[in-house]
């Protein structure tokens, strides 16, 4: 049942799906631009959405406002790139006062760590405490391959620079086959060695790319079997609000996490939904069904209208999402690619 909640920022409600879920958890693609073109994400050529069809960044807040006023205490902002959405600094200050305020327990975002070096501070200033970087591969030209326009020193200077502001770092890698599973081990040396998280991601059907899919899905239970010669991993019940399953790695102390969409669905636990930067409220990543909440913000100034979409919305959360990936399903499972809806 909804219940009301006595917290600060707190207006209405708990979002409560129909399977007794509690939606505390929203992710915002600020923008589906971005300045790399990740192989496995985008095709080199891109079509961008229209700017006059996105939202401004005082509408993404109002309408982040009125999640928080029904109790979303996270928020993840995405993309495409986040950094690289014009002034979006002025967005995060203004959601960082609802961190101030305690109304918003924490406030993030996934960045691929290009425009670090000049936000990291800013970031900081306004209430971010943790951020989850992409980095792949640390080779430089398979950087470069991967990411197809992306510089990984300068990745690196981001992240010292983030480090150096007082963010935690917790590094995300798309496990790729034939492409990074060699080089996994000494990722975990690295990113453990300066003191960061790592989390290993599964390839998800998502958008037309230029390749084929299922030549570089790779299982993360073969991943997690193979590291075991190296590695002695011990579950832990540490938790970010996200889907990942962490581990300890005895040899390092550092903590491995595990995302797993396609080996080991994590759908029950979730307490997400995704806006994009066009409005519209995707209650799963893996499915089709949106709620346009674009024509309510603008319908009126008051908050009733977003509210009942919400509402509307999240009594259609649906169960879960049932990605494939083999040879006969070798077609994105959506034809949306991850930077619309945001990762
Ligand atoms: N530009 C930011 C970044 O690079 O982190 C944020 C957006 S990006 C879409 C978020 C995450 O989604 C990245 O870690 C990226 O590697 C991952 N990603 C993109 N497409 C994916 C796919 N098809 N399957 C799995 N992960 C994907």
């Amino acid at each position: 049942m909804n219940t009301p909640i006595s917290r600060p920022g707190v207006a209405g409600p708990a979002l409560v799906d129909p399977f007794g879920r509690h939606v505390t958890y929203l992710r915002v693609s600020v923008t589906d631009r971005c300045d790399f073109r990740c192989v496995y994400c985008m095709a080199e050529d891109m079509t961008f959405l229209p700017k006059k069809d996105l939202l401004t960044l005082e509408e993404l807040e109002r309408v982040c406002t009125a999640f928080i006023g029904r109790g979303v205490r996270k928020i993840r902002l995405t993309g495409g790139e986040p950094l690289v959405r014009r002034n979006v600094m002025s967005l995060i200050e203004a959601l960082g006062r609802h961190v101030q305020s305690k109304a918003l327990e924490e406030l993030t975002l996934t960045t691929n760590g290009s425009q670090l070096a000049r936000y990291a501070g800013e970031l900081h200033a306004h209430g971010v405490r943790r951020i989850n970087v992409s980095v792949d591969t640390l080779d430089e030209r398979k950087f470069r391959t991967i990411t197809r326009w992306g510089d990984l020193r300068k990745v690196k200077d981001g992240i010292a620079a983030a480090q150096k502001a007082g963010l935690a770092i917790k590094i995300n890698a798309v496990a790729l086959k034939g492409v990074n599973d060699d080089e996994i081990p000494e990722m975990i040396r690295w990113a453990h060695g300066e003191g960061m998280d790592l989390t290993l991601i599964e390839t998800m059907p998502l958008g037309d790319i230029d390749g084929d899919r299922t030549d570089q899905y790779l299982p993360l239970s073969v991943l997690r079997a193979e590291l075991l010669d190296q590695f002695t991993l011990e579950d832990i019940p540490y938790k970010t609000g996200g889907p990942a399953r962490y581990v300890e790695v005895k040899e390092t102390g550092g903590r491995l996490g595990f995302i797993t969409p396609l080996t080991h669905n994590f759908c029950e636990s979730c307490n997400r939904v995704r806006l994009t930067c066009t409005g519209t409220l995707y209650m799963c990543l893996g499915q089709e069904d949106a709620a346009d909440l674009r024509a309510p913000l603008r319908a009126s100034e008051g908050n009733d209208l977003i509210n009942q979409a919400i509402d509307e919305a999240i009594s259609r959360k649906p169960k879960g999402h049932d990605f494939i990936i083999d040879r006969r399903h070798n077609k994105p499972a959506l034809s949306r690619h991850m930077s619309v809806t945001g990762g």
